[in-house]
């Protein structure tokens, strides 16, 4: 079956579905509503985010229930008041020429009393959270004893936030004869035990294997000391200046933790959990969307089902409890086509769930270094070179410029570029000059050290054409060097790094000295440390965490008030200069 007509759907629901501009049924769609409009029956259906759940329990549902009724026909339970307004909304839409339909959401956090009395109106769908519905049914301000249909949507994190004994007490207050049609991502024992108490001999559809992680997906982890995966947040994030990215903790104590120490240090960062108020969380929702906050720190649960594109890294700053949560998680990035990464911050207590994850979404992990502060220091510089070299000049600046161009009358343009790059590399110098190597050793990936490697940078990447093989090919090419005599190879936008041993050393930087490609220098340097090799990096100091904090302490109130949404501010400050962090927190 390859149309919405096939399935069997009525006219009002086709001329919405042609409205929505819907072409042709998502996967679980073809596969549940032909089951659900003929049969009365209980169902389990299997379905990553993003799949179309919501129209294929949607579209029945609307077809089945009597619009000319005002009884409560439909209930559907969902984790959060964001997926309840979402549902809502999407039934909304593909009901608008169902006359009568009258679809209401009861979720925490808003005016029980005016939910109470859109229920009175007449709905004859209910969209709930189970704690506010549980409330409302002691209260008796619902009636929920007709019921025909009852949906358990993200069955799996309505059991993860502990809602069990709220489906439980609700599902008791319906009658035993409704069909219940349960949809989750995941399908951990919690979700099989539901559905074995609650369901009677229920069909079973699954979409796609149950837990493949998209082609887009690479899939990194980095092992570092527990202790020190705050310092790993920061570094991968110094280190992707354009990072766009979902940071998963286990509990809303963390995700606030990390999301406040992220501001403190200068990152447009924001947290997503339970414990904000709904209007904070539409807040920190909106400025993610908009991309004034780069860095979204969030529970599983608060980041359940919520769409957002383009997202570049999914950072687990722990991993989940249940293995399969990381699928979810990581199917945040790398949709629509668009590549992703998903990082795993590790402790060596970690790397066997590693293992068990890789056997379930059958991908291998790229065991990654931290980078080095200096390595860091490089890749700040030349983001911030190539911000510069491709800025549009402001007019506006000048008559200032007489001014400008007066102080300057004596210095040469090397001298200006040198002074200019300055400011900004001083910054991030002072904060990571004495910063230590965090990576951990151990594991069971010692094989890609060696210690006889230098490790270079190179100012060709992405945007000269370059993917990590072709620079590798290129590299082998011209220093006529074999297949395992360069590796290491990671390619970044503007520049890259790799590894040769250091016997070939004075070979690629003498090959370097005055290489030209396309009328451009090719400059090669050898990279501070790291990459081949944490134990080269001589003299272990500390990352320098007391003045880090005092500055946190002394800051004298800007950054701070970033956080109750200035982003604006934010934004353009870390547009302007994402290199503001290290001074922020050396202050
Ligand atoms: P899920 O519940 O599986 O995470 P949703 O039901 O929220 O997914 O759907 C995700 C998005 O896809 C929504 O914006 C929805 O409007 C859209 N969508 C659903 N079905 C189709 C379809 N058949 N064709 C195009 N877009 C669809
Ligand atoms: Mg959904």
């Amino acid at each position: 079956m390859s149309t919405f007509q096939d399935l069997g759907l009525n006219q009002d629901l086709l001329q919405a579905i042609s409205d929505l501009g819907f072409t042709k049924p998502s996967e679980v769609q073809a596969k549940a509503i032909p089951i659900l409009l003929e049969k009365e029956l209980d169902l389990v259906a299997l379905a990553q985010t993003g799949t179309g759940k919501t129209a294929a329990f949607g579209f029945p549902m609307l077809q089945k229930i009597d619009v000319n009724s005002r009884t409560t026909q439909g209930l559907i339970l969902s984790p959060t008041r964001e997926l309840c307004l979402q549902i809502t909304n999407e039934l909304k839409q593909y009901g608008k020429y169902c006359k009568g339909l009258n679809v209401v959401s009861i979720y925490g956090g808003s005016s029980i009393t005016d939910q109470a009395r859109d229920v009175k109106r007449g709905a004859q769908i209910i969209v709930a959270t189970p704690g506010r519905m549980k409330d409302m049914i002691n209260r008796r301000l619902v009636d929920i004893s007709k019921i025909e249909y009852s949906v358990l949507d993200e069955a799996d994190e309505m059991l993860n936030m502990g809602f069990y004994e709220d489906i439980t007490s609700i599902l008791s207050h319906t009658p035993d004869e409704k069909n219940t049609w349960l949809f989750s991502a995941t399908m951990p024992k919690e979700v099989a035990t539901i559905a074995k108490k609650f369901m009677n001999n229920p069909t079973e559809i699954t979409v796609g294997s149950k837990n493949v992680s998209s082609e887009n997906v690479k899939h990194e982890y980095y092992l570092v000391n527990s202790r020190d995966r705050y310092l790993a947040l920061k570094r991968l994030a110094d280190l992707n200046p354009n990072i766009f990215s979902v940071i998963f903790c286990r509990t809303k104590r963390d995700t606030q933790k990390v999301a406040e120490k992220l501001i403190e240090d200068g990152y447009s960062a924001g947290a997503l959990h339970g414990d904000l108020s709904q209007n904070q969380r539409d807040l920190v929702m909106k400025s993610f969307r908009n991309k004034q906050i780069q860095m979204l720190v969030a529970t599983d649960v608060a980041a359940r089902g919520i769409d957002v594109d383009n997202i570049t890294h999914v950072i687990n700053y722990q991993l989940p409890d249940e293995i399969e949560t990381y699928t979810h998680r990581s199917g945040r990035t790398g949709r629509a086509g668009k590549k992703g990464v998903s990082i795993v911050i590790a402790s060596k207590s970690e790397v066997r769930k590693i293992k068990g994850i890789e056997r379930i979404i059958k991908k291998t992990f790229d065991k990654k270094d931290v980078p080095s502060g200096m390595e860091i220091c490089e890749v700040q510089l030349v983001s911030l070179a190539n911000k510069i070299h491709t800025t549009e000049i402001n007019s506006e600046i000048d008559p200032y410029l007489e001014n400008i161009n007066s102080l300057f009358e004596n210095t040469t343009k090397e001298e200006l570029i040198k002074k200019f790059f300055s400011v900004e590399f001083t910054r991030f110098y002072n904060y990571y000059n004495n910063s230590k190597d965090i990576n951990q050793s151990g594991g069971d990936d010692s094989s890609s050290y060696n210690e006889n490697a230098t490790r270079y940078f190179i100012n060709v990447g992405k945007k000269d054409g370059y993917d990590w093989m072709q620079l590798k090919d290129f590299l082998k090419e011209v220093l006529e060097l074999g297949q395992d005599d360069v590796f290491k190879v990671e390619v970044k936008d503007s520049f890259s790094f790799f590894n040769t041993d250091v016997k070939h050393q004075p070979k690629v930087l003498e090959f370097f000295t005055d290489f030209k490609q396309n009328g451009r220098f090719v400059n090669v340097e050898i990279s501070e440390d790291r990459g081949g090799g944490r134990s080269r990096n001589r003299n272990k100091r500390r990352d320098n965490r007391s003045s880090s904090r005092s500055g946190g302490s002394r800051r004298s109130g800007g950054s701070r008030n970033d956080r109750s949404g200035s982003g604006g501010n934010r934004r353009s400050s870390s547009k302007n200069s994402g290199n503001s962090r290290p001074r922020q927190s050396r202050r």
